[in-house]
């Protein structure tokens, strides 16, 4: 499903170069529940924008979903996330202008899929915002675009969903039907979950846990 091989990732900035990832080769099989845990700043939210194809590794390459994305174009890895990949961000990344059903519905439009709006507010139900889908996101608490940006991930019905930071500024009320949520995609559609996360809690539950330290990742064994 995922494949990262000898991956390095070096950000430029002035005459400097900022080695974050030093050499990352791991695999993420269908269907498992992947956490990565790590201190602030050692790369975890780069990891997984090159993942998810996001963002391009400075050398190494990654499969995802049986394709080589690191050297694709941005159109292609593009096409390649409408179509399998769901990502949800650290700062939910909702569209002011639109209300948490247009925002949910848009990556629907994109594909050009018909019956958007109910496979949209069937989510928004399920996610527990019934009330509020025509909320812009001004509107809307925290834990509530939280949930907005979980309903637009699922929505595409993604075979694998990259989270980072899921339960990030959430109270422990408003964390655990989240949790619920993810999990529940999981068993019910195999959906394989790659979440970044501090919430050690959370880390415990998935599958697998790897912890990324000056640039290099280890499996934590339990
Ligand atoms: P946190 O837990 O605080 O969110 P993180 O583990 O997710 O941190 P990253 O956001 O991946 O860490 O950042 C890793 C390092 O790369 C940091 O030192 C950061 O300042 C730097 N960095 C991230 N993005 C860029 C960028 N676009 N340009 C330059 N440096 C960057």
């Amino acid at each position: 499903m995922l494949e990262l091989s000898e991956v390095k990732k070096a950000y430029h900035s002035g005459h400097e170069d900022l080695e974050v990832l030093k050499d990352i080769s791991f695999q993420v099989r269908e269907g498992e529940t992947v956490s990565i845990i790590g201190p602030s700043g050692s790369g975890k939210t780069t990891l997984l924008g090159i993942c998810a194809g996001l963002d391009r590794p400075s050398s190494g390459t990654v499969s995802l979903c049986g394709r080589d994305i690191s050297e694709m174009s941005e159109d292609e890895r593009a096409a390649v996330r409408n179509e399998s990949v769901g990502f949800v961000f650290q700062n939910f990344q909702l569209m002011p202008t639109l209300t948490a059903l247009e925002n949910v519905m848009v990556p629907l439009e994109l594909r050009g899929e018909r019956g958007a709006r109910k496979r949209a507010e069937s989510l928004l139900e399920k996610v527990g915002l019934k009330e509020r889908t025509s909320h812009y996101p001004i509107q809307l608490s925290g834990g509530e675009q939280q949930r907005v940006a979980l309903a637009r991930a699922f929505v595409n019905r993604p075979r694998i969903l990259f989270a980072d930071e899921p339960t990030g500024n959430l109270d422990s009320e408003t964390s655990l039907p989240i949790v619920d949520l993810l999990f529940d995609l999981n068993k019910t559609a195999g959906t394989t979950l790659v979440l970044v996360t501090h919430d050690l809690e959370l880390a415990k539950t998935t599958d697998r846990l790897l912890k990324i330290d000056r640039g290099r990742l280890q499996e934590v064994e339990r």
